[in-house]
């Protein structure tokens, strides 16, 4: 469509540019063909004035006014001739001859010519008529007997009111015509009638410029202006009408000419000069297609100039889009980071609450210990209290049979039996210093980096069981390798050995021969020790949720359901573990998994 439209704007410039020229280019031309036929016109109008006084010429001589006289006599007749030849010799005309009255000639300068007009009567001529009425004729014409044309001038001969007789003489124009052939230009020369006389281009000689009338061509047919010549019509189609006197025209479908018109002075007689216009058609042709090129220059220019000012403006627009871009990223970043921050500060106060949560876990986890610790206590305070008991009577029938030995002098027995007292005494302060030891909080100073002999934590476990042991009566294995060190604190180390073989004699109580066995093997940089029974074993249910707080499958008063999870959490937090499984023979299994420590025999006196 664009396209369309620039070939439409390239066109027109075209054809304006083209037309602007071409008007330009025939009006030089116009100029100079106006000065062309003024000249013409200057040159054929001297040409025909040279003839002018020649019939007049005859009026004055005396051998042509006795002529007029005496019509038929011989011998002026002969004079007249000889005189007619010799003026028309000396004049160059064609003819000169003198009619009568009535027309008719009575002597004639082609005298001696078999066709000559001697006795002929002209007096259809105009020339003839005009003169007798006593003006001057003119008149083109085609002679009737030998069909030559030429220029007919007349006067009358004598009275100019009555004349006696006319002169005529005929010019032949052949000359003047001659001197028109030009290569580029026609010119053509038309008498009142509208017929061409005298034309560069012979073909068009008697042809008729514009349409003749019906009453004419009768006129003409009467007085043989043209000897019966078919007179056409001349094929000079107007294209377009310039000025006045300029148009431009086509001669029989030729190309267009460009015809100028001017009056021949002092006659009915028309000038027409046909020049060629293929020059001026040239250089319109050039100047159109500069216009085109130019207005495609200028179209191109402002197409390129229109394409970089898109791009500008593009340009600006992705600029500010980018700004934008920028400044909303920015604003983004900004927004971003204040969320940031704020997520930051909301999680380190969410940190500050965790610690604070994991320092209240912490305390309660203790609190639980604690309350595990104070089960047990519970739990082996029955057996306790009998351990005690037993030793107290013992005491009391001791000391009364020392005092009654010594009353009696019997010092050595009485020594024995205090030896045996202080025996039971020293027993009792050992259950009471393991029960306290036991139970003691593990101190502010934490337990993390305490060690503790393993084969002494199973020996304090065991003593502390005691009572239970004697109930139940297993059959103990004991393979504990001596000196093993374990990175736990020793009190924490016995709560787990006295939860882990605790369950241990619950599960063998009502056992007809039960079994207990510790063993320690290092395997994977770990130490283990395993605690096995030979009881039920735990049950499926027992075996999924064996670790979760007060899961208990003991009468009430007997387990809290703590034990295991509480030791499991202290191994947890020395960076061991606990394993349970059902041993293949029967009876369940418990491996510590615990982290050894090079022996220090110093560490032993830290508890
Ligand atoms: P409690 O001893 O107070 O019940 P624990 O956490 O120590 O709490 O034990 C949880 C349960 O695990 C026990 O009630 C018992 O059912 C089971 N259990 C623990 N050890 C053994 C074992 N050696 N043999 C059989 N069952 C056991």
């Amino acid at each position: 469509m664009a396209m369309l439209a620039l070939a439409m704007m390239i066109g027109l410039a075209g054809a304006m540019g083209y037309r602007y020229s071409y008007d330009n280019a025939l009006a030089r031309q116009g100029e100079r063909g106006q000065v062309q036929l003024r000249l013409y016109g200057q040159a054929l109008s001297s040409e025909l004035a040279r003839y002018d006084y020649v019939p007049s010429l005859l009026s004055l001589d005396d051998k042509i006014a006795t002529l007029l006289a005496h019509p038929n006599d011989p011998a002026r007749v002969e004079a007249a001739n000889q005189y007619l030849a010799a003026v028309n010799a000396r004049a160059g005309t064609r003819v000169v001859f003198v009619l009568d009255a009535r027309g008719h000639v009575l002597a004639t300068s082609n005298w001696q010519r078999p066709d000559s007009y001697l006795g002929e009567d002209l007096s259809f001529r105009p020339y003839f008529s005009d003169a007798a009425d006593g003006q001057l004729g003119r008149f083109y014409g085609v002679g009737t007997t030998r069909s030559e044309p030429g220029y007919y001038l007349s006067a009358p001969l004598g009275d100019r009111h009555k004349p006696s007789g006319v002169a005529v003489v005929k010019v032949g124009l052949e000359p003047l015509e001659n001197r028109w052939q030009g290569a580029d230009t026609q010119m053509l020369l038309t008498d009142e009638n509208g017929v061409v006389i005298l034309a560069s281009d012979p073909s068009l000689k008697l042809g008729a410029l514009k349409p003749l009338a019906p009453e004419l061509r009768e006129r003409l047919q009467h007085n043989l202006q043209y000897n019966r010549a078919a007179l056409p019509q001349l094929e000079l189609t107007p294209v377009r009408k310039l000025s006045d006197s300029d148009a431009l025209v086509r001669l029989r479908s030729g190309p267009p000419m460009l015809a100028q018109n001017a009056e021949l002075v002092g006659t009915d007689w028309h000038l027409t000069l046909l020049t060629n216009t293929s020059q001026a058609r040239v250089a319109a042709l050039s100047t159109a297609a500069l216009a085109g090129v130019l207005t495609a220059f200028l179209l191109l220019l402002a197409a390129a100039w229109n394409v970089r000012r898109r791009i500008a403006s593009e340009r600006m627009a992705a600029r500010a889009a980018l700004e934008a871009a920028n400044g909303e990223l920015e604003r983004k970043v900004a927004e971003r980071t204040a969320d940031l921050s704020a997520a930051n500060q909301h999680l380190q106060a969410e940190i500050a609450e965790r610690i604070r949560a994991e320092a209240t876990l912490r305390q309660a986890q203790d609190g639980l210990l604690q309350a595990g610790k104070l089960a047990a206590v519970g739990q082996m305070s029955t057996g306790i209290a009998h351990e005690l008991n037993q030793p107290l009577a013992a005491l009391r029938t001791l000391s009364g049979n020392t005092q009654k030995f010594l009353e009696r002098g019997d010092n050595a027995t009485a020594q024995a039996n205090l030896g045996t007292i202080i025996g039971l005494v020293e027993r009792m302060g050992r259950i009471t210093g393991a029960l306290k030891s036991f139970a003691r909080k593990p101190g502010n100073g934490g337990t993390a980096g305490r060690l503790a002999p393993l084969d002494d934590a199973v020996d304090n476990a065991l003593f502390l069981l005691d009572t239970r042991l004697q109930a139940v009566r297993p059959a103990l294995v004991r393979e504990i390798e001596p000196d093993l060190m374990v990175a736990c604190d020793p009190n924490r180390l016995e709560q787990v050995l006295v939860n882990l073989i605790g369950n241990a004699l619950d599960a063998l109580a009502g056992n007809p021969e039960p079994r207990l066995e510790l063993h320690t093997h290092l395997a994977g940089g770990k130490l283990r020790l395993t605690i096995r029974d030979n009881g039920p074993g735990l049950s499926e249910e027992a075996f999924a949720r064996l670790f979760e707080p007060f899961f208990t499958t003991k009468p009430a008063g007997q387990g809290l359901g703590l034990g295991l999870t509480l030791s499991a959490g202290i191994l947890d937090e020395v960076g061991g573990s606990l394993e349970a499984s059902n041993h293949p023979d029967g009876g369940a299994c418990f491996t510590l998994v615990l982290p050894p420590a090079r022996l220090d025999p110093e560490s032993r006196h830290g508890n």
